[in-house]
């Protein structure tokens, strides 16, 4: 959910494997009642809706790995979502798109704007920038059991690891602003994995470990 000009505000709902939000009002309103925390809901419900709902479906991340061709066009290149597009909830398209431009910007300035032979460097370049948001997306998506593909090596670890961060964010600021940076390529992922930050994703599920525990006690004994 975000805030635009004029004093509107975008909100995007994303679900996987056939879990859509429905396009009438009640539907939605429903679907974002139902999510694990209410905030959404509770703004929305008082919230005035100024356009239709509109879905966007998804199939799958693409990556073309243009690095690995041995010849290339003289005079063409290739950037942004046509070399690789990401599921689109985890909002990374635009980032990696941008950041393959500065590349790009980069090695033009280094080689004072010529471009001829171009390509192979910059595609070894871009596929760099490419690597974190792609693995990211991808390994998140591994959560899913219908997800299809080629599975990246330790994901299932990584992944019951990202999935006691999430949790964490609900009680620890810091371990959020962590993981936001990770998922907006401000930081590498490895930045969640430093001692300090496992310390306290560890403190913070055990602290929400605790209090369920104890509202399962307190409603038993009422
Ligand atoms: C629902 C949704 C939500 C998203 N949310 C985020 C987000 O929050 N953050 C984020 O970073 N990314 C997000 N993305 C991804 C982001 O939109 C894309 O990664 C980004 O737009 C890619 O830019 P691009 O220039 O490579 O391609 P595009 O933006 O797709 O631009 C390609 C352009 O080429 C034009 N074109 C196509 N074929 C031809 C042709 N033959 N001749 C002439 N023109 C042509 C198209 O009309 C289009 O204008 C989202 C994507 C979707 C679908």
């Amino acid at each position: 959910m975000f805030p635009i000009e004029g004093d509107r505000w975008v909100l995007s709902m994303g679900g996987w494997m056939g879990d859509h939000a429905p396009t009438d009002e009640q539907g939605f309103l429903e679907y974002a009642r139902a999510l694990p925390a209410p905030d959404v809901y509770d703004i929305i419900s008082q919230a005035e809706p100024l356009s239709d709902i509109t879905p966007h479906k998804f199939i799958s991340s693409l990556r073309r790995h243009y690095e690995k061709l041995e010849r290339f066009p003289e005079g063409y290149l290739v950037l942004g979502d046509a070399i690789c597009s990401f599921n689109p909830t985890y909002g990374q398209g635009m980032t990696s798109a941008a950041m393959q431009a500065a590349e790009l910007d980069a090695i033009l300035a280094q080689r004072q704007a010529n471009a001829a032979g171009i390509a192979p460097v910059f595609f070894k370049r871009a596929a760099k920038v490419i690597d974190t948001p792609w693995q990211l997306a991808v390994g998140e998506d591994f959560r899913f059991p219908g997800t299809t593909g080629p599975k990246p090596a330790g994901v299932d670890l990584i992944n019951r690891y990202v999935a006691a961060v999430h949790r964490a964010t609900l009680v620890d600021t810091l371990v959020g602003a962590a993981f936001i940076r990770v998922m907006n390529l401000m930081a590498p992922p490895t930045s969640l994995m430093t001692p300090s930050l496992m310390l306290r994703v560890w403190q913070a599920n055990r602290r929400l470990d605790r209090r369920t525990s104890e509202k399962a006690s307190s409603s038993q004994r009422s």
